[in-house]
């Protein structure tokens, strides 16, 4: 819905180019391939930065595809993360009620997939890293800070207006910023997507995603565990200092449970789901959860406004892409403005946001819907399904073109990649 501005809006003596509502993961990438491309970015977060990196604050890791790793790359934060990367040399998924059965005698319902099979797409490239997050906003508010990119934190957007020629922003505590336009990355909650008029669809899955991070007793290699659970999807994801990060679903009474239980209760409830295969398990900091479910925007744009990241589309985990995909849409948000802003073209109207829109439609509907699809299937212990799934994994199992499809798609290198995500500058 587009309104005329009523307030009397400041006018930008600070000549922003584009607002970004949320300084998240997605929202300070966008803000950085901006500034580095030449145009004036405003980051604005109800928290700052040094909360966002605090160890209580965000527990999780990311599993982050290697093209999406590549744009950090390009915009120079590649340096500082590199440290804290963990390559992701093999995932193996197993359709087991026994952790481990992958890695040792072999079940028929598992599937393994090796870096070395798409060594020749990839340049040698891990299927992707493994990042506390963290450690990424730490990099990311560095590289900020260095470009010079004005952050208004602790600020919180209240509400905005989408006039001809400018939106206007105004923050809780009565401030009014205007811009061309301005990008909603404020995640699920999203204030701009609201004021946009933009509605959304979804359900909520009923189900809490607990985080965990653990120290092992033996060397992980590399190797990325997927089980399917009765209970439902349980991740062991390597992290650099022999170290994983676990993801595992619960219905939300469990998860409720789960994160207020005694250590050694917790440590129980553990072990008996992870199993012994990689000797004993310390846990390390607290118990993090998290709410599952599906929630897409009906629109990824409308005119002086561009959605990004969970407040355009928030997926299950089970395949770790939530992230890739706000990433993946940085870049293309980035290259559509930088390259509109060259042709003198007005950033932020309908004719320039809809090749932004057009470009990542596709993509988020079809990897949301998979998800989803995926989500119901695995989370589930009806014998049936289980006897479909583990078919169709000894399928994919067999067949090496199938499995490298499955590899590509999950190192984010398919379809029209953004220059970022191909490891070149805007
Ligand atoms: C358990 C779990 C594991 C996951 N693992 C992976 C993975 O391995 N790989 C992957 O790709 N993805 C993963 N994801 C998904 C990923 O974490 C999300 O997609 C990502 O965090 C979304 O980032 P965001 O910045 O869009 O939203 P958020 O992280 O919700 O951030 C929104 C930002 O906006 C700010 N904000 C809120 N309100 C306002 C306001 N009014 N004004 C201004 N700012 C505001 C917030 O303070 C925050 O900084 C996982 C998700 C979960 C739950």
């Amino acid at each position: 819905m587009t309104r005329t501005p009523t307030r009397k809006a400041a006018k930008a003596a600070e000549g922003y180019d584009v607002i970004i509502a949320g300084a998240g993961i997605p929202g300070a990438t966008l803000a950085l391939a901006l500034a580095r491309a030449g145009l004036k970015p405003v980051l604005i977060d109800p928290v700052p930065f040094d909360a966002q990196v605090e160890p209580t604050f965000d527990g999780r890791a990311s599993a982050i595809a290697y093209a999406a790793y590549r744009q950090w790359r390009t915009l120079g934060v590649a340096q500082a993360l590199d440290p804290h990367a963990q390559r992701i040399e093999q995932i193996l998924v197993t359709d087991g009620k026994a952790p481990g059965a992958a890695a040792g005698p072999q079940t028929p319902f598992h599937l393994r997939f090796d870096a070395e099979e798409i060594a020749d797409r990839s340049d040698g490239e891990p299927l992707g890293y493994l990042l506390e997050n963290r450690h990424i906003r730490a990099a990311l508010a560095a590289a900020v800070q260095a470009a010079g990119i004005e952050v208004l934190a602790p600020a919180r957007v209240a509400s905005a207006v989408f006039g001809p020629r400018a939106a206007a922003v105004t923050l809780e505590d009565g401030r009014v910023i205007e811009a061309p336009l301005v990008v909603g990355a404020e995640g699920r909650g999203s204030v701009i997507r609201r004021e946009a008029g933009i509605g959304t669809i979804g359900w909520d899955y009923r189900q809490t995603g607990v985080v965990a991070t653990v120290r092992l007793q033996r060397p992980h290699e590399g190797v990325a565990h997927e089980y399917f659970l009765p209970g439902g999807p349980f991740a062991i994801l390597p992290l650099t200092d022999n170290r994983a990060s676990l993801v595992w679903t619960e219905s939300v009474s469990r998860g409720a449970a789960l994160k207020t239980a005694r250590p050694e209760v917790f440590q129980a409830h553990l072990e008996r789901r992870f199993g012994d295969f990689l000797g004993t398990i310390a846990v390390e900091g607290p118990v993090f959860t998290y709410p599952l479910g599906l929630q897409l925007a009906e629109r990824l744009a409308a005119p002086r406004v561009a959605l990004l990241g969970d407040s355009a589309h928030a997926v299950h985990p089970i395949a770790g892409q939530g992230l890739n995909l706000g990433l993946k849409a940085a870049a293309a948000l980035a290259e559509t403005l930088v390259d509109a802003a060259r042709l003198g073209e007005d950033i932020g109207s309908e004719i320039v946001l809809e090749r932004y829109a057009a470009w990542r439609r596709f993509d988020t509907a079809t990897l949301s819907a998979g998800m989803d699809a995926f989500v119901r299937l695995f989370s589930n212990d009806n014998p049936l399904l289980r006897l479909v799934r583990g078919v169709g994994m000894s399928a994919v199992g067999r067949i090496g073109p199938a499995r490298r499809f499955f590899m590509q798609q999950a190192g984010g290198a398919v379809g029209d990649l953004p220059r970022l995500l191909k490891g070149e500058a805007l």
